[in-house]
């Protein structure tokens, strides 16, 4: 069947529509421009702007991909984890959808999305694989043997802020605009990422090999800063050398998780993937330890719809149960169940 998948958890409208691991055609809106002026995502506006987008992009993703309504299969839709009332959004149309068109649904978990973006561009996944999830809200190491059973092994997390937290966090600090990923990606293309010595979290010999850390380099990042107060602050400098920092650390636990576990493909996946110095760090360490690299195009790192309809479609092929038409959202649904746990639920 052809899967249409609906994403609504933070401040992108995505739909997506997949066939036999194939993406057949995609569409999204973001509420982003909204939100500079506040410096961060507004849960009301952006539950608002999922209810003004919904249908659109729907539309648009049908008529990318030459269909019609009366095609879709399934209907697939994030669950969790992200904004409640924005899940709520996409849920509630995922129903009317599904039981219109009486098909079944699936409630899919938004990270398993981001990892399933990647089969979209280059197939399915090896089993096993190392899956390096780096988000707006999560920084996690997964060993994954089979996503749509939940074959899944969780080997670490951020103790504190995500990767993604931490670049929306300095750019504010260093007067770039939201948000601050892409941000502090462009300032640094004139920067020297060798310019300020920022500290590389939880990698000396006694630290968790897997854990990650981002907030003491957020401090840094800031009183560097507030170091050059009274005079000109070299921006590009300090883009690049926190850029550095945090692909440096991402990159080298993501390597040594598969010298470890005895993998040979690290995907990386989420918001944070399409930061052009983790992708060419992440290339340069994977080449010199013989490991194959897989990172999804630009367009499917950030949130969007095709990686919800992607899981759908393996759900569907792994003849997974639907979820009942009264499935709820679960605004911090849990890593481990990325599968399965929404049809729990309800
Ligand atoms: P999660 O997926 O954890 O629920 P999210 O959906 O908000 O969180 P994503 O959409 O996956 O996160 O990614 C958004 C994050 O990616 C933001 O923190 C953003 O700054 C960051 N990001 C996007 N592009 C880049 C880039 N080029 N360089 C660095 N960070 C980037
Ligand atoms: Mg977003
Ligand atoms: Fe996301």
């Amino acid at each position: 069947p052809i899967v249409l998948g609906i994403e609504s958890s933070c401040d992108e409208t995505g739909a997506g529509l997949v066939r036999g691991g194939r993406l057949l055609g995609h569409a999204v809106a973001s509420s982003m421009e909204e939100y500079a002026r506040f410096g961060g995502v507004v849960p009301e506006i952006a539950s608002r702007a999922h209810l003004h987008a919904l249908r659109p992009v729907v539309r648009q993703a049908l008529a990318e991909a030459g269909l019609t309504l009366s095609d879709i299969g399934a209907v697939a839709v994030t669950t969790g984890p992200g904004l409640s009332g924005a899940l709520q959004v996409g849920l509630a149309g995922a129903k009317g959808l599904a039981y219109a068109l009486d098909v079944p649904l699936y409630g899919v978990h938004h990270l398993a999305g981001h990892v399933a973006a990647d089969t979209l561009e280059h197939g399915p996944l090896p089993d096993p694989c190392m899956v390096l999830i780096v988000s707006g809200g999560h920084t996690s190491l997964l060993l994954v043997r089979d996503l749509a059973r939940d074959r899944i092994v969780h080997l670490g997390d951020t103790l504190d802020d995500a990767a993604g937290e931490c670049f929306d966090k300095v750019a504010r600090v260093f007067g770039l605009p939201y948000p601050g990923g892409p941000a502090i990606d462009r300032a640094a293309r004139a920067g020297d990422p060798r310019a300020v010595p920022f500290p590389r979290p939880l990698t000396g010999p006694r630290d968790e090999p897997y854990a990650f850390s981002f907030s003491g380099l957020k401090t840094a990042a800031a009183r560097w800063a507030e170091g050059h107060a009274h005079g000109r602050l070299p921006v590009a400098d300090g883009a690049a050398s926190l850029q550095e920092a945090v692909a440096d650390v991402l990159t080298r636990k993501a390597v040594a998780a598969c010298a470890e576990y005895g993998v040979q493909t690290l995907v990386v996946v989420g918001g944070v993937a399409a930061n052009s110095r983790v992708r060419s760090l992440a290339e340069e360490r994977c080449r010199a330890a013989r490991i194959e690299l897989r990172v999804p195009p630009l367009r499917l790192c950030t949130d969007n719809g095709a990686m919800i309809a992607a899981v759908g479609d393996l759900l569907v092929r792994a003849g997974a149960e639907p979820a009942p038409l009264d499935v709820s959202t679960d605004p911090s649904a849990p890593l481990e169940y990325a599968a399965l746990h929404p049809v729990a639920a309800g």
